[in-house]
């Protein structure tokens, strides 16, 4: 289960990941299905749906609501369950509206755990495991060891609960509880989802989960310390022993320069002239001064979220600028960030562009058209754009941090080895310092083009991650068998 699901709704990499494991799950030979909440998103899609459940039950407080369930399927032919309330999903956003969350985001939540249980009954399918991603889904484990427990269609069914980012805890009004049906004595506990007063459904998840999972392996050790694990170390802590770090892949069906047709060219390791192509035509779209296809364009695609360390690169964008580059930012968020990241494009015609906004075209352009990709995050789970600029041939830029300490690799210039640019401690100088790196290696073509083939080669696709997590989820189909 989840939140987001490419193609059908996507706000960040969450949607990615949701999009690419059930499929490469499949090509293992694992039955899988996936439910999302029926969005209005999804409703304008152009996606053929069918009504496979007409008004299930769903006991929500003290009362019971109605939900429809309809079918879809991904290009994998992965089954998709949409579940359909118009006053809870109909609405023009997924999360919010602009910058504010909806009021009822507990409510909405809570209604799609719920359904998803009441769907799959409907549905005769008996899951072995359900794998909830993020707080939106963490209500799902606790329903099945409280409310739910005696249920004769999950009786063997595990839960798998991964955290895309710890910064999004789900944090309610304790008065909320009552809506979800846990047993507020049993429940509302410590060790259970009572979060400083309030409830918490990323800690319902952790807490309730029979294996906790998280995107990296370095995010995993360091969501165990006080300075990353925002408040859940502790409960964390409790339960290491089940606790894994699988890194997430790239699905190379959706991110490809050989394939890829939001490209102005394609291109290969073996035919880079196309990413040329892509270079000028990118700097065209954007408004960036055609001189620079013969010197570094520096690209940033993100959420424009504080935990994305744009404002590092605000600090030194001058000094990077005097370095004859061009920078490009495409993002979309936080409103302030948005601000900031505009006035600074006013500053520097034709050198500084940005875009703000989601444009997924455009993201897979910037990938392809850019020299260098920036990723000066304060923490990042996993990140995808710097596996993606890898395989686009874009060399990474990043703060050594989770998922991009596991992914980019510093290059040596002694042994031609690495695959991109890595500082460590999140300061401004050492930002800057990494980047000259980059820039200065533009210069050298040979040690360039050694460093992009480096990426360019390099395997994240899916099939590594998911038999991880399919060996994760016999040892816990057995450990259940065994259960009394
Ligand atoms: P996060 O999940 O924290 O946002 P990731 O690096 O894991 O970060 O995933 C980000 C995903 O969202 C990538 O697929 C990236 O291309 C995409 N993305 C982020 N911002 C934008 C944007 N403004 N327009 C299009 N795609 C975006």
């Amino acid at each position: 289960m989840s939140s987001e699901v490419v193609p059908f709704a996507k706000t960040g990499g969450l949607a990615d990941v949701a999009g690419a494991l059930p499929g490469a799950l499949k090509k293992l030979g694992v039955d899988v299905r996936l439910v999302i909440p029926f969005y209005r998103v999804v409703r304008r899609g152009n996606f053929e749906v069918k009504k496979v459940a007409h008004e299930i039950k769903i006991p929500f407080g003290s009362t019971v609501l109605k939900a429809n369930v309809f079918e879809t399927r991904t290009s994998e032919g992965v089954p998709v369950y949409l579940i359909e309330r118009e006053d809870m999903y109909d609405r023009p956003g997924i999360y919010g509206s602009g910058a504010v969350d909806y009021y009822d985001n507990l409510e909405r939540f809570t209604f799609f755990a719920k359904a998803a249980l009441h769907a799959s009954e409907h549905l005769e399918f008996k899951p072995d495991v359900i794998h909830c991603n993020d707080w939106q889904t963490g209500l799902t484990p606790a329903l099945l060891k409280g409310p739910y427990a005696s249920r004769p269609s999950f009786q063997k069914t595990a839960t798998v609960f991964t955290i895309h980012n710890i910064g999004y805890q789900g944090v309610f009004p304790a008065e909320k509880l009552s809506l979800t049906g846990l047993p507020v004595n049993e429940f509302f506990i410590k060790e259970g989802v009572e979060y400083w007063g309030q409830v918490s459904l990323l800690k319902a998840g952790i807490v309730y989960s029979e294996a906790v999972t998280t995107v990296s392996g370095r995010y995993a050790r360091e969501i165990l310390t006080p300075e990353f694990g925002r408040g859940m170390e502790g409960i964390l802590k409790s339960r290491e022993a089940d606790l894994h770090g699988i890194l997430n892949g790239a699905d190379y069906a959706q991110w490809n320069p050989a394939t890829d047709n939001n490209l102005a060219a394609n291109y290969t390791l073996k035919r880079l002239l196309g990413k040329e192509h892509c270079k000028e035509s990118l700097l065209e779209e954007v408004g960036l001064k055609s001189s620079l296809r013969n010197r570094p364009l520096l690209s940033v695609v993100s959420r424009l979220d504080s935990q994305k360390g744009i404002d590092l690169l605000l600090d030194v964008l001058h000094e990077v600028l005097s370095l004859d580059t061009g920078v490009l930012i495409l993002g979309s968020g936080d409103k302030e960030i948005e601000q900031a990241v505009s006035r600074a494009s006013s500053r520097y015609p034709g050198r500084l562009a940005c875009k703000i906004g989601f444009d997924e075209p455009l993201a897979h352009r910037v990938m392809a058209g850019a020299d260098i990709c920036l990723i000066p995050s304060r923490y990042e789970p996993c990140g995808l754009t710097q596996i993606y600029a890898l395989k686009y041939g874009a060399i990474p830029v990043v703060h050594a941090t989770g998922g991009l300490d596991d992914t980019v690799i510093q290059f040596n210039s002694k042994t031609s080895r690495g695959n991109g640019f890595k500082f460590n401690g999140f300061e401004a100088a050492r930002f800057l310092g990494a980047i000259r790196k980059a820039v200065d290696l533009f210069k050298d073509q040979k040690a360039w083009k050694t460093v992009q083939a480096n990426g360019m080669k390099a395997d994240f696709s899916w099939d590594g991650p998911a038999s991880n997590y399919l060996d994760l989820y016999r040892s816990l189909v057995d450990k259940q068998q065994l259960e009394p």
